[in-house]
């Protein structure tokens, strides 16, 4: 069996990073997905204290390789031919505690970019942005806080090649610096470390590069492996360095993808545009999707009408690690999910409805699931109808951010107060709204979004409770105190 990079570095307990060095230096040059040569093997293992035994099992060798001219002749569509693959720009996400610079980052590099090309477009977030560098392109994910990021990782879907975990040089590792490095470890995205703020008064860029190697994660100059960029998103020094660091990692990390395929990917996000109905932004991570072409994703379809980059220039197509806005969807598909290509129109749109009616039908069985009657559950009952609920009601921006909601107040814990979300919708504040938050005694909660004409006189008629944020925490805060409002004061 071949000895690959990739495989036989953890085998010795290394980086693959180190394993590539450590050959270098024995004047082989391989990258991830090559083949060491069996002597060389032996020889790295020996120095790294192992002694490695390579076992031929010539019948099992035999059958591999006529497994393999069998798939050929059938040509499995969902498995590309080794010469259909060709390299494709990394996509990169960008974490780190709130604050730290995460969206002038984000600006910064776009910026770069735009005074390097002929834009002067206007700059719409979709998303997802993509910028060039000399021949090389870079895909970054357009939505700070890791919201999206955690949505993909618990869908098991991953279009991250790289996290850049964003650090304040003035105020070092914050919890939710922690929190995203451990979420990077696990998906096992490349890592970069790009320090910020570096021109602020108490920059401190060793004390960053101290608590790294606290963590396991020093950086290249400290004797790590973390490549580490001190940048300043304000002033864009550093920029240049962070896309190029990018850039070199996407070498390394040797990715392809095969462009002649059927185009599937990952939805970004989506929202209802007024004008132009469901909009989604897209990652194709396999094949090219073009106009006209139908794909399919969950209970939602479309036959690609047009599609957009993030400057609003028409896209005819977009091969892999190409992030662009398609219009032309039957409603809106949710973020971080998986859409494939149908052979037309028809089998796209058979195939949501068929999804739609499989989640009808489940709803409906758990709808009707016969209630345990065990005397536990008779008693959880009892509990539950003592219990007080707060309803809420919840409007946003975009899908994304709607996740984003759900999670906070998910993640509000009380024994006392349940809480109920009725619904989740995508838009203005409506006149439904308040009606079906009257009818079910919720309240309305809007993020991102505002209130349609004519709907606070009927919210004050119907009594109902509408209140809009822009700030996240600020929304958990707000729910915090109104359900504990809904305590009675002498309990
Ligand atoms: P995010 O919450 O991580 O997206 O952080 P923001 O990008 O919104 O930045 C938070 C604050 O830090 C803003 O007031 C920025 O102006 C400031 N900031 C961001 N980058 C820098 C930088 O390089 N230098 C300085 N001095 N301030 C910065």
């Amino acid at each position: 069996p071949p000895i690959i990079v990739r495989d036989f570095a953890p085998a010795l307990g290394l980086k693959p990073f180190k394993l590539i060095s450590e050959l270098m230096a024995m004047g082989v040059f391989a990258s991830m997905n090559q083949t060491v040569e069996e002597t060389v093997a032996v020889k790295v293992a020996e120095k790294f204290g192992f002694l490695l035994e390579i076992k031929h099992r010539g019948d099992a060798a035999a059958q591999q390789a006529k497994l393999a001219e069998k798939a050929k002749k059938k040509k499995d569509p969902n498995v590309d031919d080794p010469k259909d693959l060709v390299p494709r720009p990394p996509v990169v996400c960008i974490l780190g505690h709130v604050d730290h610079g995460k969206t002038s980052l984000l600006d910064a590099i776009r910026k770069a970019n735009v005074v390097a090309g002929e834009f002067g477009g206007i700059t719409q977030h979709i998303g997802a942005y993509q910028v060039t560098r000399g021949e090389r392109k870079i895909t970054f994910l357009d939505t700070p806080g890791h919201a999206a990021f955690n949505k993909m990782r618990e869908r098991g879907a991953s279009v991250t090649d790289i996290a850049v975990l964003v650090i304040a040089a003035d105020d070092g590792f914050m919890p939710q610096t922690d929190e995203a490095l451990q979420h990077v470890q696990n998906a096992k995205v490349a890592l970069i470390v790009a320090i910020n703020k570096i021109d602020a008064k108490g920059a401190n860029i060793d004390q960053i590069k101290g608590q790294m190697q606290q963590r396991g994660i020093a950086s290249e100059d400290w004797g790590g492996e973390t490549i580490t960029v001190p940048v300043s998103a304000i002033k864009g020094d550093g920029i240049d360095d962070l896309l190029e660091m990018l850039a070199l990692q996407a070498d390394v990390l040797e990715l392809k993808a095969n462009p002649k395929a059927p185009a599937s990917g990952i939805i970004i996000e989506s929202q209802i545009d007024t004008g132009r109905g469901p909009l989604a932004t897209v990652i194709v991570q396999r094949g090219t999707l073009r106009i006209g072409d139908a794909i399919v994703c969950g209970q939602h379809w479309a036959k690609v009408r047009a599609m957009f980059d993030d400057q609003g220039n028409n896209v005819k197509e977009a091969p892999p690690s190409t992030p662009v806005r398609v219009i032309g969807w039957s409603g809106a598909p949710d973020s971080g999910a998986e859409f494939k290509s149908s052979k037309n129109a028809r089998e796209a749109e058979n195939i949501a409805e068929e999804e739609e009616d499989r989640l009808r039908k489940l709803a409906a069985a758990q709808a009707a699931a016969p209630k345990e009657s065990s005397i536990e559950s008779l008693f959880a009952n009892i509990a539950a109808t003592q219990q007080k609920t707060l309803k809420v009601i919840i409007k946003t921006d975009v899908f994304g951010s709607a996740e984003a909601v759900r999670h906070v107040l998910e993640s509000i814990k009380s024994t006392k107060v349940t809480l109920e979300i009725v619904s989740t919708d995508v838009g203005l504040i409506g006149k439904n709204d308040v009606l079906m938050a009257g009818t079910g005694g919720a309240v309305i909660l809007g993020f991102n979004t505002k209130l349609e004409n004519g709907v606070t006189p009927l919210a004050k008629h119907h009594g109902v409770r509408i209140e809009t944020f822009n700030i996240i925490y600020e929304l958990g805060d707000k729910v915090r105190e109104m359900m504990a409002d809904l305590l009675d004061p002498e309990l």
